[in-house]
């Protein structure tokens, strides 16, 4: 059924604890990522669609090769350390190669407690499966790296949350890594250098392979993470995505997007926006996204330092000069992405500054962000009544006018001509994102009536964000007061 190839497993023990299989009553598939097995090749869809396949997916049922272990790790959650998170309601059941040779995890996520759960349940509620679905599928679909939804499976019975018993649900998920910045501070913790090193050597081996020659290989691993991470991070800034808890155990190795929680998208634009109800701080506010991939990178590299140099202070300049690697890279991948964004194809010197101008004209005038930047995607070098649709989006036109002024001042300089940068902004510019009250609206209807129309029509869209589709332009509405989702909950 599953061509396993395990490689975790074969780690020493103190890297995770065996995971025995848990019994649900009634497994079924709810939803099966048909289009993602075909493009890996290696997977038999149909016999993951079947009564045992769906009892594999629920981690109730044995599979050959399956090894399911919970990983271990550590984390700073809300900048408080606490050296001992783990797997609490996630199985690592094995890794498989795709056609293409890379390897994946194929991890469960709500498939029973395990010795990390804590005083949680290990179990997950259908809607929080259904949303870290339907995001994730978005976020491939914008071209951002992420982990995949495969399945969404029905335990049968109840998982009890705050607003009272809900449907249980498993998630099925691959990811390149399931290592996290909190894997490195596990063992950091413990002062266990020996399995760091283990650590450093598993995860270079797996992901950056071209490292192996580094004559540091910390360093060298401490670098291309950052990397990742700093496009990571700019490229959510670029669509509006507030992952809502950046704590280090949410980081991923390979500069994957993991872990959605209370994950929202901005309807209007608001620097400093928060949705997730445990944020009370803005910890994880929009704006402070890329400061914050910076001080958990400062966590990373505090569990390298001993790897990097025997003299700290060395260690300490070297790291120090990576993380201004990480600002400086942000900086360039967040700049080139703002001007693609409002279709200037040239470098100038005030172009970042016509951007943020762009952003607080839309903050006074409460302009949807998605819905602004595509409306300006159509509009010509010379005003006429299109701009109208651009400033419907604004409560006020009073700064947006001018700025369209200044704007088309500025395209005097590009080469290209409206066709081609219309087409071009159109590509950054998705017509759709997975709107908070839309992926309210899809759980919702599954909860109350198992009608899943909603939820289907999501993932249509969410295979190419970039292109308009009339059949569904109400998905690319913003909510209107009644709708808005102001707070989100993890609620898993
Ligand atoms: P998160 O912030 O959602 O990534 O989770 C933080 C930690 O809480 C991880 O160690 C999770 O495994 C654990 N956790 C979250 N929800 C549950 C649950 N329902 N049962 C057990 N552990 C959980
Ligand atoms: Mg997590």
């Amino acid at each position: 059924m599953i061509p396993f190839d395990n490689t975790y497993a074969r780690l020493p023990e103190r890297f995770y604890a065996h995971q025995p299989l848990r019994g649900v009553p009634a497994p079924s598939i709810l939803r099966l990522n048909e289009r993602l097995l075909k493009a890996l090749g290696t997977l038999d869809s149909a016999a993951l669609g079947s009564r045992e396949g769906a009892a594999v997916l629920a981690g109730a049922a044995a599979a050959p090769g399956a090894e399911p272990i919970a990983m271990a790790y550590a984390g700073h959650q809300f900048g408080h350390f606490n050296p001992q998170l783990g797997d609490g309601r996630a199985v690592l059941l094995g890794e498989f190669l795709a056609g293409d040779g890379t390897r994946y995890d194929l991890h469960l996520k709500g498939s029973g407690a395990t010795v990390f759960s804590r005083g949680g349940d290990g179990r997950a509620a259908l809607g929080p499966v259904i949303r870290e679905y339907v995001v994730s599928e978005f976020m491939a679909g914008l071209r951002i790296p992420t982990t995949r939804a495969l399945a969404i499976v029905r335990t049968g019975d109840t998982v009890l949350r705050q607003r009272g018993p809900e449907p249980g649900g498993v998630l099925v998920r691959i990811a390149e890594s399931h290592v996290r910045v909190g894997t490195f501070q596990f063992f950091a913790a413990r002062q266990d250098l020996e399995s760091l090193r283990t650590l450093v050597d598993y995860v270079v081996r797996r992901h950056y392979p071209s490292l192996s020659d580094h004559p540091t290989p910390a360093l060298g691993l401490f670098e291309a993470v950052c990397e990742r991470q700093a496009e990571l991070v700019a490229r959510w800034q670029l669509v509006g995505f507030i992952h809502g808890v950046m704590n280090t155990d949410n980081v991923s190795i390979v500069g994957e997007t993991i872990d959605f929680g209370p994950c929202a998208f901005l309807d209007a634009y608001e620097a400093n926006k928060v949705f997730s109800s445990i944020d009370q701080r803005g910890r994880y506010a929009y704006s402070n996204q890329p400061m914050i991939g910076a001080w958990n990178l400062g966590r990373l590299a505090d569990t390298l330092l001993p790897l990097i140099d025997e003299d700290e202070k060395r260690a300490i300049a070297a790291v120090e000069g990576v993380l201004d690697g990480y600002v400086k890279r942000l900086g360039t991948v967040l700049a080139a992405g703002w001007r693609a964004k409002v279709g200037l194809a040239l470098e100038q010197p005030d172009d970042q500054s016509l951007v943020g101008r762009l952003l607080e004209a839309m903050e006074q005038g409460k302009a949807d962000f998605t819905r602004t930047f595509r409306a300006l995607s159509a509009l010509g070098a010379e005003a006429d009544t299109k701009d109208d649709a651009l400033r419907a989006e604004f409560v006020s036109t009073k700064a947006i006018d001018p700025w369209l002024a200044d704007w088309r001042a500025r395209l005097q300089a590009e080469p290209q001509g409206d066709a081609l940068r219309q087409a071009a902004m159109t590509r950054v510019n998705p017509a759709f994102i997975p709107r908070n009250h839309q992926v309210e609206h899809a759980i919702r209807a599954a909860y109350d009536a198992e009608d899943y129309t909603r939820l289907d029509e999501l993932l249509q869209v969410a295979r190419d964000p970039f292109t308009w589709r009339d059949a569904y332009a109400h998905l690319a509405l913003a909510p209107t007061d009644d709708e808005e989702v102001r707070q989100t909950f993890c609620g898993t």
